[in-house]
């Protein structure tokens, strides 16, 4: 796989570079909530930057529908992104239409250009690959093509899952390199599926065991322990037979969790105690209870005092840790401890500690934690979930084809 440093070596002066980041960031009133995919992005930019690039980044926001809608637009993204650069950013009101066409001739050694949400362009996300060899070729063309000196740079890792132009395409029609973050992403993502050093311990938690069930099947039979926590330990309850009361419970995936608890054996570590309340909001009256008597009526929405001090004690000896999905409803705060106490556990642990997820890493961030105490803290939820699943990922796959 060439990377970006190759590409740096072959010298980037006067070339135009497209570069696919990941700035798929919260929005709140028109601000930018939580930086940390932008922050993330820098490296890549500012190296090219230095080296005289003339940069033009291409991202997604949200999931508009294919066309154009103000609620979705980047421009928060390009005045944090210029905060954060410390450069200015241009801004194109478009994709690939006169805006982005007009900004990316412009640009001068050193100056970067920052598109319109690509999926604002149904070619972007369209499972027609005319379609989607179309849009990308369009996106190619904004650098002048290869034999104007342009290239493409994927340091997306949030998006190398999809198989869409900006991703995938594109890499076919311009000399393609690696960027830094989707190869760090990678690298840590291979030793939690390699040889990991043991212990190696993965929690779990989030909403729902379906998004995680394949995660869980792959990664069972690697792991010494895997804690489960967040909503998806009520399915597991009630497959142990217990009552959960109106906590979140997935009743066509109580079979399934049975089938896990008969295979894992012991490795299986479940809460014993839950917090719990008749009413989902941040002023509700809550109570401690056992995991296995949860009164009716009630729901389950953290883990409790007991169940976190047994979490910590199954990752104090471990060597590697994954950890992915909240404890609980941990933007509101009395439901906030568990998954708080947990992360906590996690960055103790002596070994790697990887955090994949898109809330967990906003979690981490959202609660005040020591964000530079864990080994490493991913940018792509659904990425490094489908990795770690064993599935492919096309971004990846196709930038190791030259
Ligand atoms: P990630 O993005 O880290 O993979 P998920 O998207 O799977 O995590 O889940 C995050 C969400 O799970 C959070 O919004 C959190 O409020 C919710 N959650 C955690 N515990 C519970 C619970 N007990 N009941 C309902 N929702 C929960
Ligand atoms: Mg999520």
């Amino acid at each position: 796989m060439r990377t970006l440093d190759d590409l740096i070596k072959h010298g980037v002066q006067g070339r135009r570079v497209l570069v696919r980041s990941d700035l798929n960031v919260p929005l709140k009133d028109g601000k930018v909530t939580d930086d940390g995919r932008i922050r993330a992005s820098l490296p890549v930019l500012t190296k090219l930057l230095d080296h005289g690039a003339r940069v033009i980044v291409t991202a997604h926001l949200g999931r508009p529908k294919g066309a154009p809608d103000p609620q979705y637009s980047l421009r928060p993204v390009a005045d944090r992104l210029a905060q954060l650069l410390g450069r200015p950013v241009e801004f194109a009101l478009d994709t690939v239409g006169e805006s982005a066409r007009l900004l990316a001739n412009e640009l001068k050694d050193g100056e970067l250009l920052l598109l319109e949400n690509v999926r604002f362009n149904a070619g972007e996300t369209s499972k027609d690959e005319g379609e989607r060899a179309e849009f990308a070729r369009c996106l190619a063309l904004l650098t002048g093509g290869e034999d104007e000196g342009g290239a493409y740079v994927d340091d997306a890792f949030g998006a190398v899952h999809r198989k869409h132009a900006s991703v995938y395409d594109i890499a076919t029609l311009l000399p393609h390199y690696c960027g830094d973050l989707v190869r760090d992403e990678v690298r840590v993502l291979e030793q939690l599926v390699g040889e990991p050093a043991r212990p190696y311990v993965v929690v779990l938690g989030g909403s729902k065991v379906s998004d995680k069930l394949a995660v869980i099947d792959n990664l069972l039979p690697k792991v010494d322990r895997l804690l489960v926590g967040g909503g998806m330990c009520f399915t597991f309850l009630a497959a142990q037979g217990h009552e959960v009361g109106d906590s979140l419970l997935e009743t066509d995936q109580v079979e399934n969790c049975r089938r896990l608890l008969a295979e894992a054996g012991d490795k299986i570590v479940l809460p014993t105690d839950i917090v719990v309340s008749a009413e989902f909001s941040a002023d509700a009256a809550t109570q401690t209870v056992a995991a296995d008597a949860i009164p009716a009526g009630q729901k389950g929405l953290d883990i409790g005092p007991r169940s976190v001090e047994a979490f910590a004690a199954a990752l104090a000896d471990a060597q590697t840790v994954f950890w992915n999905g909240p404890m609980g409803v941990f933007e509101l705060a009395p439901f906030a401890a568990g998954t708080k106490g947990v992360a906590e556990a996690v960055t103790a642990a002596p070994g790697l500690s990887v955090v994949g997820g898109g809330d967990s890493a906003a979690a981490v961030r959202a609660l005040g934690l020591d964000v530079t105490a864990f080994g490493h803290i991913s940018t792509g939820g659904g990425a490094s979930l489908e990795y770690l699943e064993g599935k492919e990922l096309p971004g990846v796959a196709v930038l190791e084809q030259v």
